[in-house]
């Protein structure tokens, strides 16, 4: 809880000008902003209720507006299989919490899901995290949603997180962040095929017959691995595919018919086209390594960073071999703007990892997310 007067802003502000307007005190639009029309409406409630009137919102005015501020309900959940339909119902939640955060569409998947992004920020160092190219990997998902969320709460209350003031990143950085590039991979994982997928018959078959995707999926609705679909060494990509069997879409390594072909990876490209993005993170899930380097293209200062990155996360620096090292985003980022691009890979285990694993992967990260956002390059 916070004292709050004029000048504030955040989702506090937003319920306490509810609770006025609730009580017949009009506050102007209920915007999360404390102005002077919010100011106005708080005096005349405190005027009427025997306070001190002076518009500013303590103890004392809290309880008389029936607001316990003890608590703040948190937004994003971290313990469900996060699907599609539940990011999208968080994002709308922060935004109402929080109605200053901008939110935008980048571009839509095969079936018509919304690519969201958040931006957290408004500085001119701007950088690029994004999550869950790969299906089984949603777990990153839920890493990205809850930085954002903590990020934003603690703007508003001016706090300070693992040391790195949140409101001094605001300024010098904006943080883009796409938490979900494989929105109908993701719904085959938790939600199983649907009998309307309008590839319903032909998923079963890429699926080598099997109507589970559950342990399998990593590509998406088109059988293409999104991850393989950059135009980083693309043909190698391919040519490693025959060595893997794969000749056609599948669930996952399948580079597709030629780089960007799929409408989530070109609308990735095309939103790291249309910024300046001075590093990006592209998040991952497996064995806790950070993949730094593109065909020693990378260079010193990105192994530098990588290695600040290891010490803070507690992950090893490591490069991909064979199939793994061609054609992913990261890879195409590194070869097109010679800037700093990371894979970073969370958790151990088989994918999809336990949600349980949630605690350590943020824990792990948290620091990292932040670090990234204030490395001037
Ligand atoms: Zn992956």
């Amino acid at each position: 809880m916070r004292v709050l007067k004029i000048g504030l802003r955040g989702d506090d502000v937003a319920q306490m000008q509810t609770a006025l307007n609730n009580l017949g005190y009009n506050p102007g639009p209920i915007d999360g902003i404390f102005g002077p029309r919010t100011q106005q409406a708080v005096i005349r409630f405190q005027r009427d209720r025997g306070l001190t009137p002076d518009g500013i919102v303590g103890i004392l005015t809290y309880g008389a507006l029936g607001i316990d501020f003890t608590k703040t309900t948190a937004i994003v959940a971290t313990n469900i299989n996060y699907t599609y339909n539940v990011m999208e119902a968080n994002i709308q939640e922060l935004q109402r919490r929080y109605p200053f955060l901008e939110v935008g569409i980048a571009g839509q998947s095969i079936l018509g899901r919304n690519l969201y992004y958040l931006k957290l920020g408004s500085g001119p160092n701007q950088v690029f995290y994004n999550a869950s190219h790969h299906s089984l990997e949603w777990i990153t998902t839920v890493l990205l949603m809850k930085f954002s969320e903590n990020f934003l709460q603690a703007y508003v209350q001016n706090r300070s997180i693992r040391g790195y003031s949140i409101r001094k990143i605001w300024d010098m950085s904006s943080i883009y962040i796409m938490p979900m590039v494989n929105p109908d991979g993701i719904d085959l994982v938790l939600n199983g095929l649907q009998r309307n997928n309008p590839f319903y018959e032909q998923l079963i078959l890429w699926n080598r017959g099997s109507t589970d995707f559950s342990k399998t999926w990593q590509a998406n609705n088109r059988g293409v691995d999104l991850n393989h679909n950059y135009d980083a060494s693309w043909q190698l990509s391919k040519q490693a595919e025959l060595a893997y069997g794969i000749s056609g879409p599948g669930p996952t390594r399948y580079s597709g018919p030629y780089p960007e072909s799929e409408p989530e990876s070109k609308a990735v490209a095309d939103f790291t086209r249309a910024h300046d993005f001075q590093l990006i993170l592209a998040y991952h899930s497996q064995g806790e390594v950070i993949y730094w380097d593109y065909q020693g293209l990378a260079g010193p200062q990105a192994q530098e960073i990588a290695k600040q990155f290891s010490n803070v996360s507690g992950y090893a620096l490591d490069q991909t071999t064979g199939i793994a090292s061609y054609a992913g985003y990261k890879d195409w980022f590194i070869q097109t703007y010679r800037r700093p691009g990371f894979t970073i890979e969370v958790g151990r285990g088989t994918n999809p990892l336990p949600i349980s694993q949630f605690p350590k992967i943020y824990n792990d990260n948290e620091e990292l997310l932040l670090l990234a956002s204030v490395i001037t390059t």
